[in-house]
This record gives C-alpha cells, sequence and structure tokens, in this order.
C-alpha cells in the first residue's frame, strides 16, 4: 500500500497520454498552442501500461486516462483495452473534451472503460467557439449522449467557472441534468494556465442557486469525492460542485499523476517532478520503478497554498498535466 507521510492512502493514477489537443481552450493553451513535446520524449503504452502494472502491485486501483485529449492519440481504444485487463485495475475512467467520442463510444465501452468524465463550459454554441477557439459543440454532444447510450456509469461534465460565466449558463447545465443521466459538476478554475488569477469566479453563487431549487437535496457519496453532489426531483442526472480553491479537499488526496512525457507529480500544484521515464528508459527493472513511485507518494505535499486570487500558480499547463 502507498501511504504517505501524512497518512492519505494513495491509490489513484492519473495518465497524461498525450500533450496534443483538437481544442485550444482559453483556460488551458494559447491560441497557437503549447510547444509539443518530440515525440519520442512521450511515454509508449508500452510504458504506460508497465507504470500501472507496478503501481497496481503497490496498492493503486483506480487509474484515469487524460491528455492533452486521450482521443487524438491513435490506438487509444486497444490502450484502454489493455490496461483493464491488468488485474487489479478496479476502476478505470477517461477525461476528455468529448469530440470523437461519438464514434468510439462503444468501442471504448466494450474496451473495459468504465466511467467518463467530458469537459464542457457552455452550453451555447458561439460561447462554446469562443471559450475552446473551434466551432465544436454538436460533437462534444453527440459524444455525451453517445457515452449515457453506451451505458458508461456515470457521466461526469466538467464545467470549469471561467470568469464571465453567464447567469443563465448555471440553468442551461441545469436543463442539462434535468434531461440526461449525467452529473454536472462545476469546477472552480484554477490560477494556472493562461489566464491571471483575477479570473477567479467563485463557486457560492452557483451553489445558491442550486440550493434555490424545488426538491434538492445533499447527495451522499458512497466513496470519497472532490465534489459536493446534490439530487433534484425530478432529475435524470445530478448537479455538483468542485471547489479546490474556497472548500479545499487537499487532506483527501489520494491520487498520483504522470505527465505524457513521463514525469511522476504527486500534486497538480508541486514545483517539482520525478523522472520516471529515465527509469523506465535505462532499463532498470521494477523495483526501480516501484522505488520511484514510493518516493513521490512520501515526498507528496500536504496541500497547495492557493488561496482566491492568489498563491503559487502550477509551472506547466494543464494540457501536459491532465487535470
Ligand atoms: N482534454 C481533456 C479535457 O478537456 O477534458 C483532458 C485534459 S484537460 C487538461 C482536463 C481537465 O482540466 C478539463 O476538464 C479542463 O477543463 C481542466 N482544466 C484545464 N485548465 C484548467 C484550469 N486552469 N483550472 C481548472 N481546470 C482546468
Ligand atoms: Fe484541450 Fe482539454 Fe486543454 Fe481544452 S482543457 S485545450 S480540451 S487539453
Amino acid at each position: 500500500m502507498l501511504r504517505d507521510s501524512f497518512g492519505r492512502l494513495v491509490d489513484y493514477l492519473r495518465l497524461s497520454v498525450t500533450d496534443r489537443c483538437n481544442l485550444r481552450c482559453l483556460y488551458c493553451m494559447p491560441p497557437e498552442g503549447i510547444p509539443l513535446k518530440p515525440v519520442e520524449e512521450i511515454l509508449t503504452y508500452e510504458e504506460l501500461l508497465r507504470c500501472v502494472r507496478v503501481a497496481v502491485s503497490l496498492g493503486v486501483r483506480k487509474v484515469r486516462v487524460t491528455g492533452g485529449e486521450p482521443l487524438v492519440r491513435g490506438g487509444v481504444v486497444d490502450f484502454i483495452r489493455r490496461l483493464s485487463a491488468i488485474p487489479g485495475v478496479a476502476d478505470l475512467g477517461m477525461t476528455t473534451n468529448g469530440i470523437g467520442l461519438a464514434e468510439v463510444a462503444g468501442a471504448l465501452r466494450q474496451a473495459g472503460l468504465g466511467r467518463v468524465n467530458i469537459s464542457l463550459d457552455t452550453i451555447r454554441r458561439d460561447r462554446y467557439a469562443e471559450i475552446t477557439r473551434r466551432d465544436r459543440l454538436p460533437d462534444v454532444i453527440s459524444g455525451i449522449d453517445a457515452a449515457v447510450r453506451e451505458g458508461f456509469s456515470p457521466v461526469k461534465i466538467n464545467v470549469v467557472l471561467l470568469h464571465g460565466l453567464l447567469p443563465g449558463e448555471v440553468d442551461d447545465f441545469l436543463g442539462m441534468a434535468r434531461d440526461k443521466r449525467v452529473e454536472v459538476r462545476f469546477i472552480e478554475r484554477m490560477p494556472m494556465g493562461c489566464l491571471p488569477s483575477e479570473g477567479y469566479v467563485s463557486a457560492d453563487r452557483i451553489r445558491d442557486r442550486i440550493l434555490s431549487l424545488p426538491g434538492v437535496r445533499e447527495a451522499r457519496s458512497e466513496e470519497p469525492s472532490a465534489a459536493v453532489r446534490y439530487e433534484v426531483r425530478g432529475f435524470a442526472g445530478t448537479v455538483g460542485i468542485i471547489s479546490p480553491i474556497s472548500r479545499k479537499f487537499c487532506s483527501d488526496c489520494n491520487r498520483l499523476r504522470i505527465t505524457a512525457d513521463g514525469r511522476i507529480r504527486n500534486c497538480l500544484f508541486a514545483r517539482e517532478t520525478l523522472d520516471l521515464r529515465s527509469v523506465l528508459r535505462r532499463g532498470r527493472g521494477d523495483r526501480e520503478v516501484a522505488a520511484i513511485f514510493r518516493k513521490a507518494v512520501i515526498t507528496k505535499p500536504e496541500g497547495h497554498d492557493l488561496c482566491a486570487g492568489g498563491g503559487s500558480p502550477a509551472t506547466e499547463p494543464m494540457s501536459r498535466i491532465g487535470g
């Protein structure tokens, strides 16, 4: 078992499988994109599978595939099939922008993917094109519908609260949770990426709106969750709020991240990362791979020092870390 120096059990690994993306979200990437790592610096699927096997032998049971945009990397369905076949991977999820999901949702489900998180910050087509710099909203909606149809459970919709979220857009998403079997989660934007921290918007305003709905009640979660979830009478789905800044959840953090270029990041906001790729490529045995995971866990910081409107921004773009 991987237990950090603050007693937290670390059993969740997030894999960024690419730093490439087909969108250019305002808060994540500049219009021209970020300088991409050369392909040879990106971990191969074989290397990622080996990392997961070792991590599982140490007690990891939950794995999430992210990016960049994971669906733009060739062979991702087969990778999911191989990941899900690793004994001990009890919970396998993906975070995606949903573009292209309609075409592969069935194949991903069959390959053993259980959960899918789809990032979507507005359901107004013009706003979507503004925020992501691409006019692809209909593809995302088809992706969400396909994910629900294929029986992913849950299908989460991640809404990053941007500076200037229009009040009516909260209701757009409440409408989505009413009509579709999805879990809409409003997420406070973290001061990283390309926008200054003045863009920070508290989730409290949204919480007030949710709590004003008739028949609303806080949902009980069976597992530790960063989100506070609400069920609303008559809704097919649920709504939730993630507030990494105004309500810190570091004390429950159970995660390690592997960046697309093979570094272990033990906190989203850590200044230092551990060079896993060199260990993998120097022909070291699994014992040494395990040792670097242990080191990442033992040096995991207690928490971040962000506060609303300030704090230390993360040192690299989310598209490389994976969110
Ligand atoms: N491309 C995929 C997607 O958008 O879902 C996966 C990678 S993306 C980096 C993962 C998540 O990070 C997305 O939900 C995105 O909204 C979120 N994200 C990116 N930049 C962020 C920021 N500055 N603050 C909070 N969340 C951010
Ligand atoms: Fe791409 Fe996801 Fe970043 Fe948007 S948030 S630019 S979809 S990696």
